[in-house]
Order: C-alpha cells, then structure tokens, then sequence
C-alpha cells in the first residue's frame, strides 16, 4: 500500500449517482477523463481483468477463437449495411488526414463478416465462432453513472458463422449456455428475458440484466416463466367484438376536463351509461409526437392508447428505431390547425382525414370497442365511438405501458415488474449482414449460399459496476472472491518492527502458497487502515497487530463482517483454504 498508486477519497465525486459509481471512484479503482469516460487505475484495472479472464475461459470452452480487431473502422462498410447513417449521432466519426471518413466501432459485425468472407469459402469451413474483448466508442446521449453507461467502454463481442439455421440455433444456444456460466462465475443475480433487436436487425434475441433497482431497462416476469424486456412485449390484441348494438356516436360538452380522471368523472355525472360506470380504460387519448428519420426530416405521428395508461417512451422509442422520437411542439400545433389541442380525436387524425397525420392504434383497439374520446373541437368529447365503425386508425402500434397485474403475452399468468442492467446481448441475425457485405461459401451441393450469423455481446466493463453495484455497502467495495484484485489485505496495525515483520512474513508465506495480497505498510493509524480496507473491499483481511503479543492475528470477512482471532502459526493453512472456497470463518 506504501507503493501502490492509489488515493481514496473521502467525499462523494459531485457526479455520482449510484453506488458503483461512488465506491469505484472513492476507492480509487477508476477516474473520469472525460464525460462518460475512465481511465483505469491499478486496482480497477486487475477486476476488469479479472472479469475478461472469466469471458474468455467460457468463450474459450465452447470454442470461439480470440481475435482483435481494430476500433478506427472505415465508414464503406457500415454504408453498406445503413448503419452508417441508421446509428445517427451515436456513433464516432472522424475523417483522417486525406478526408477520408472514418469511425470508432460501436459494434463490429460489419468487420468480422467481412473477414470471414475474406477468408473463407466453403460449408466444410463453418461453423465458425470469433470474439473478441475490444474498447467500444458510442456517443451515448446520456453518459450516466459511471461505467454503467461510458462512450468509451469495453465489450466481449462474439460472432457466429453457420450454412444454415439448424447451425444458427446451436451456434446461439452455445453462446446461451456460456452466457450463463459467465454470469454465473460474476455473481450477480440476473433473469434471461425476451428482447428487441434495434439496430442491429435479426430475429429471435434475448437479455441477460442485472437485477437491480438503479437498472435502465424495465423486465416484467410471469409466475409461469415468461419474462421480457418491457421493450419487448408484444399485447395481444383482444377478439373483435360485435357492435351492431352499440348507439351511435354522441357529441357532448365536457367543460373543465384537462385530465382523464377528471373527463371520466364529468362522464359518470352527465353522460352515465346504464350497465356500469366510466372508467379510464373506456377513454382513448391520441397523443402527438415528431417522429425524427434517420435523415434528419421529422414527421407527425398520433398514437390512439387507452386512457388508463401512458405512452412508455422506451417502448415507443424502441418501434420507431432506428428513428427518434421528439416533442410535439407549440409551433407544430400552429403547423396543424385542424388539432384541438386537449380534444384531438380520430375525427381529424389519420392520412385520409383533415390533419392527414398518420394514425396508429395501441392493438387494444380493435373492430368493435366502444371509446370516449375528443371530438375535435374545444370543450367537446365524443362518446360510444366504435372502432371499425366510427374509425379506422392506419394501424396498430404497441407502446402503451405495461402494468404490474398485466397478462403475460403467453398466458402464464399476471406480469410483475422489476428494473435491471443489460449485461449481455445475444442475437439471431440471420443473414442481414452476410447479405449485405455478401459473405457466401458454397453447399455440399456446390451452390452458393449466404451464411447467416449470430451476435453477442457482454458489457465487460459494466460487469465490474454491475457486481459493485450488487456487492457494496455503505462502508464501500465488497468483491465476490473472482472478481477481488488481491485475494487478501493484511493490515500491520501498531508500531514497532516486530509487527511490521510478521505482516511482511506472512505476505510472503502467502505469496508463495499462491494466494495474492495486499499489504498494508503504510505509516498510517489502525483506524485508517481498517477504514481503507473497507473501502477497497478485499474479501479477506488479516490484521497482524496487537494480538501478536499473544502469538495471534484477526482474520477479518469484508461480506459478513465475522472476525476470528487465529494462531499466526496457522494463519497461512487457514487462509489459503478459506481462499480456495472453503467456509469462511467456522
Ligand atoms: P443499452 O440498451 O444499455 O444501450 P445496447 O442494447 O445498445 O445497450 P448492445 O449493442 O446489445 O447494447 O451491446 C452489448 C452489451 O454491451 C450490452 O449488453 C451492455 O452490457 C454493453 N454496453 C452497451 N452500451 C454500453 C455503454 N454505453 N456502456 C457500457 N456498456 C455498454
Ligand atoms: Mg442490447
């Protein structure tokens, strides 16, 4: 510790948000350089390592071969497959000295299709899987709490080759498997749910998060085993319903109703219906937003949702990739003067009517339901307007809110929800960028066929916020033993040489018994030792001090807090079998 470069800090750095954050930055593990950017200081750095080592030893298992790939990238092929412009302005661009264009790859499947096309020609060459553990750039809009969500961070990123999609299947059940021995081996608890593609394209594609309350992405779980990212849930539209009973469409005022609940309270008083009351799930709210194209043009869109519900913007944004969502502003009211704001209905929306603004329904909204809704002109709501009757909205878009109680798309029974981090990505792509960038071999038959790919990836360095963030306490860092820098910190406590020695002894013993320690020789007081052992967060500590006296030392357990006064004669077999996983204090 005399010597190690490291300085921990007292205070909480301004910007941290969440514990990971805090703890690594105050235990001196990383430093930030830039937004959303970190260098990796002494300690930091061997968990990262620490982390890679455990990626690549089950990448390694199920046979994927090592490779490393540059992160400057020429732009030709990512024009290729679109994603030069499809990722807009989060990726890094930059032009070299010739004005040639150039980008800091935010994900490589371009690169190692081209290789392999490169390189191979033939079924009898496949399957193949590669990976690499490369430092990835985003210009992520939100850099946020820390490594968790860096425009400079490092991701284990796997690809697989196949002839066909039997191959596809196990190639992206193998990886399935590894995922799971990786997450696993970290110590995190984390659920497997159901996810989007996005950019990336493909098909079938699953997460892997990180259980935890300060995560970004939403997962809903059924009791019966489904379980999906929120982005991800497809509702089921309902069966039509007959309507040859239902009234005609009735206009009435509805003064001083800005809220659903209060429009539905106004209904009940005024506009009460004979077989049971309003509630908010009969209201239908049109909400407006700009929809931003990838080239830059924006666009109206109304989405038709029912009034018990909001527009879950993750949801939404994850329909309209690789377009954005943005406001819809006081000047685009004045651009579309056939809108009354607060009352807009079905009336005016839709290509073929007045506003001319595409419409697109939440799929609850089918043929035959009956609706409240504005009817296009202030203080005015229209009632008993029955879809496929009254409306026909331009199609159906699914981005309501799902709801804790909700039924799972699959029938397995109501929908909880819990926030994670998105450790782990993996893929099904199919043939996209095997197409584009034409990466064939030729059949048994000696025809030429596209091969079609999977894709994977790990958040290597947000593993090591992601077990932080898990692991740590209000005293700071606490590491599963894997992940720990050094398996043990022994404190010399006390002055005089003959405890300096023991301690020094004793880390050498240790060392040599293949056990890695920390040894804390600085002249510095107990208290502060044992406060900076805490917040490093090595799983073992050893104090060699007062008790030395007694020929004792303490042996310390950063997670449980135990501690156990020990002959220093049997410190070094007692410590290396509670380092080699036995029971830690008995
Ligand atoms: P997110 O939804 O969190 O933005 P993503 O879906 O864009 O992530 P992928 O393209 O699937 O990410 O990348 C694979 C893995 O890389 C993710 O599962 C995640 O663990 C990690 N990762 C992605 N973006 C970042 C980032 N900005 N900082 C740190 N790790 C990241
Ligand atoms: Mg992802």
């Amino acid at each position: 510790m005399s010597e190690l470069f490291v300085r921990t800090l007292r205070d909480d750095p301004a910007d941290a948000e969440v514990p990971s954050h805090r703890w690594l930055v105050r235990a001196g593990y990383i430093r930030r350089a830039a937004p959303g950017i970190y260098s990796w200081l002494p300690l930091g750095y061997k968990v990262l390592r620490n982390v890679e080592r455990i990626v690549r030893e089950e990448m390694d298992a199920i046979g994927a071969q090592e490779v490393h790939l540059p992160a400057l990238l020429p732009r030709e092929p990512y024009d290729a497959t679109g994603r030069w412009t499809d990722y807009g302005p989060n990726i890094f661009r930059l032009k070299d000295r010739k004005g040639g264009d150039y980008l800091l790859g935010p994900t490589h499947e371009e690169m190692f299709t081209l290789l392999v096309k490169d390189l191979y020609s033939s079924y009898k060459d496949l399957p193949l899987s590669l990976y690499q553990i490369q430092t990835k750039y985003r210009d992520e809009a939100r850099p946020r709490a820390g490594l968790l969500r860096g425009r400079e961070f490092v991701m284990k990123d796997s690809y697989s080759f196949d002839i066909d999609d039997i191959g596809l299947e196990k190639s992206y059940q193998a990886h399935r498997d590894a995922y799971v021995k990786i997450f696993n081996r970290l110590g995190f608890e984390y659920v497997i749910v159901h996810a989007t593609s996005g950019a990336m394209g493909g098909s079938a594609s699953e997460e892997f998060l990180a259980v935890a309350e300060n995560g970004e992405d939403t997962f809903v779980a059924s009791a019966g085993g489904y379980a999906a990212n929120v982005e991800a849930v497809h509702v089921a539209a309902p069966d039509p319903l007959p309507y040859e009973d239902a009234p005609a469409a009735h206009v009435h005022d509805t003064p001083d109703t800005p809220t659903i609940q209060t429009l539905v309270d106004h209904a009940n008083a005024h506009v009460a219906r004979d077989d049971r009351p309003w509630t908010a799930a009969d209201t239908l709210k049109n909400v407006l937003v700009m929809v931003r194209k990838v080239d830059g043009s924006r666009e109206p869109l109304a989405i038709a949702v029912p009034g018990d519900r909001e527009v879950d913007l993750k949801r939404l944004a994850a329909q309209l990739e690789p377009d954005e969502a943005e406001a819809f502003t006081e000047e685009d009211f004045v651009d579309h003067p056939s809108l009354a704001k607060g009352y807009i209905g079905p009336g005016v929306l839709g290509a073929d009517n007045a506003s001319g603004i595409r419409y697109l329904a939440d799929p609850r909204v089918v043929t035959g339901t009956r609706w409240v809704t504005g009817a296009d002109t202030p203080g005015r709501h229209v009632f008993d307007l029955v879809c496929g009757r009254d409306f026909t909205p331009d199609g159906v878009l699914d981005v309501a809110e799902i709801k804790e109680g909700d039924p799972a798309p699959d029938g397995s029974g109501p929908l909880r929800l819990a926030r994670g981090i998105e450790m782990g990505h993996i893929f099904q792509l199919g043939r996209k960028y095997a197409e584009a960038l034409g990466c064939k071999v030729l059949d048994s038959n000696g025809k030429l066929v596209t091969v079609t790919m999977g894709s994977y990836g790990v958040g290597v360095s947000r593993a090591v916020a992601a077990v932080a963030e898990g692991t740590s306490d209000e005293k700071g860092l606490c590491w599963p033993r894997e992940l720990a820098p050094y398996d043990v910190q022994i404190l010399a406590t006390g002055k005089g040489e003959a405890v300096l020695n023991a301690a020094t002894d004793l880390a050498r013993e240790l060392d040599d018994a293949g056990v890695s320690v920390l040894l804390d020789d600085r002249k510095a007081s107990p208290g502060v030792k044992f406060a900076d052992a805490e917040i490093l967060g090595m799983p073992t500590s050893v104090v060699v001090g007062r008790g030395l006296a007694d020929g004792v030392v303490e042996l310390r357990d950063r997670a449980t807090g135990a501690s156990e006064n020990i002959p220093l004669e049997d410190a070094v077999g007692r410590i290396v079998a509670v380092v080699h996983g036995r029971p830690v204090l008995d």
